[in-house]
């Protein structure tokens, strides 16, 4: 049997006003990796530290990359945005799967 991973809440983490929330998945081993407040439209390139709900890996202690903790795969790496200076991780894009997920009762 496939050990459950761990969904760590990221204290980092703020509400986004009209946003909406992905599901972030690994795609080479399918396991959850995050999930996400995103903003408009268009492709997820990469994710504001803040905007992570929670996470496979805890983001609050600000992981230098996203590694895949079921296959070890590299989703994402950690950088600083210009011109806004925000923690943010690089998705590499053939690395994840993304869902659009309702967001849970009381959130
Ligand atoms: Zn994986």
């Amino acid at each position: 049997m496939r050990e459950a991973i761990m969904r760590i809440k990221n204290s980092k983490a703020r509400k986004i006003r009209s946003s909406y929330i992905l599901e972030v998945s690994c795609a080479h081993c399918k396991g959850f990796i995050a999930t996400y407040q995103k903003v408009g439209a268009g492709g997820l390139v990469k994710m504001y530290n803040e905007r992570i709900i929670e996470g496979a890996i805890d983001f609050s202690q600000s992981p230098g990359a996203i590694f895949c903790p079921g296959c070890g795969e590299r989703i994402a790496t950690k950088y600083t945005t210009k011109p806004d200076r925000q923690e943010a991780y690089r998705l590499v894009p053939s690395a994840f799967n993304k869902r659009r997920i309702a967001p849970k009762k009381g959130s």
